[in-house]
């Protein structure tokens, strides 16, 4: 057992019983970086209770964060970084030499540690860990855990964005990522409502559709990484929330009554899912790509009052049922249709639910 005293260590910083029951029986190896994603499967917990807990023990100083990269060849860890901001775009492993480029949702895993000034644990737990590492390198077996907690999934939790989203990468790199899903959101014709209704009004129009569109991103864990004027801009770790966002956004912005806007807010969302890669955009998390282009564009050819995505969307299991569940609750249907989108080669095929 390490003798801290958890029970008062995690007041104030809703921990979970169960949570600060296993951290008093914690030994220092237990402490030393914890997989989340094992240790909700010991405790019982959700990994969205873990990381809520953990994020803000990190932000109180009682743990620290390692983002921990893993060799994409042999498997090897050549290092961690205490800070998002010091990842590179690519690394050279010192076992096997070969040059890999990160992927945060691939090859980066998130620990936690016991910060050493509450607790220094002894050396001794590093070195087991590298001649562990140096042991699976020689056995030809990768040292990246089957389960673990990945970069991305830090990075795209709303409570990291909050307390640590100016933890930006530096502005020469950017990190893959291989599955990222988008949406993005326009007020049709604000143009025209503003030269109707004025700036006063339409300005509270713009600022309540704001509130209802991040409440339900929020609600299905997901992240809005920036507004441009009216549209937003918000990532999801699944396609399925970032449905379920748009669908509870819209019908939220069906019961809204809206002052002098007699046939309601014209609202048009598109959604898409794909590699990308994350940079530093004025000091925030931004996301580059080909998938974020045709997630725009597929906004931008969006009907309104509708929601329109990919086959890739279309093609995701609890997608599809939960376009199902809604379709038929609602009495309506998926169109289909093919569009030429500006800058992207050929027709490209869209679905439609309103
Ligand atoms: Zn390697």
């Amino acid at each position: 057992m390490a003798n801290l005293n958890w029970t008062k260590l995690t007041q104030g910083l809703d921990a979970p019983p169960t949570l600060v029951n296993w951290l008093n029986k914690a030994s220092e190896e237990q402490l030393f970086r914890i997989n989340l994603k094992e240790l909700s499967r010991q405790v019982k917990l959700d990994v969205a209770t873990l990381i809520d807990y953990f994020l803000r023990a990190v932000l109180a100083g009682q743990f620290t964060l390692n983002w921990a990269y893993y060799c994409r060849v042999c498997g090897g860890m050549p290092g961690f970084k205490h800070n998002f901001k010091e990842l590179k775009s690519s690394e050279q492993c010192p076992l096997c030499s070969a040059v890999f480029r990160n992927s945060l949702d691939t090859n980066v895993a998130v620990t936690f540690t016991v910060h050493p000034g509450l607790l220094p644990l002894p050396e001794t737990l590093s070195q087991h860990a590298f001649d562990a590492m140096v042991k699976n390198f020689k056995e030809q077996k990768s040292s990246l855990p089957q389960e673990f907690l990945s970069g991305l999934e830090i990075i795209n939790n709303p409570l990291y964005h909050e307390l640590f989203g100016d933890d930006v990468l530096s502005t020469e790199e950017s990190l893959e990522i291989s599955r990222i899903t988008l949406l993005f959101t326009d007020i049709k014709g604000s143009t025209q409502m503003y030269s109707q209704y004025g700036d006063a009004t339409s300005y509270r129009i713009v600022r309540d559709h704001f509130k209802i569109l991040f409440s339900a991103i929020e609600q299905q864990r997901g992240v809005v990484i920036k507004t441009i004027g009216d549209a937003v801009m918000a990532s999801f770790l699944k396609p399925v929330d970032a449905i379920n966002a748009a669908l509870e956004a819209f019908q939220a912005f069906q019961q809204e009554k809206w002052e002098v806007l007699g046939g309601g807010l014209e609202i048009k969302m598109g959604v898409h899912v794909g590699p990308a890669i994350v940079v530093n955009l004025n000091d925030r998390v931004d996301y580059f790509g080909n998938t974020v282009n045709l997630a725009a564009r597929i906004q931008g050819v969006a009907d309104n009052h509708m929601i329109c995505f990919s086959r890739d969307i279309l093609n995701d299991a609890p997608v599809k049922a939960r376009l199902k569940a809604w379709t038929e609750t609602n009495a309506s249907k998926i169109y289909r249709r093919t569009a030429s989108l500006k800058g992207i080669d050929g027709p490209v095929e869209l679905y439609s639910v309103v």
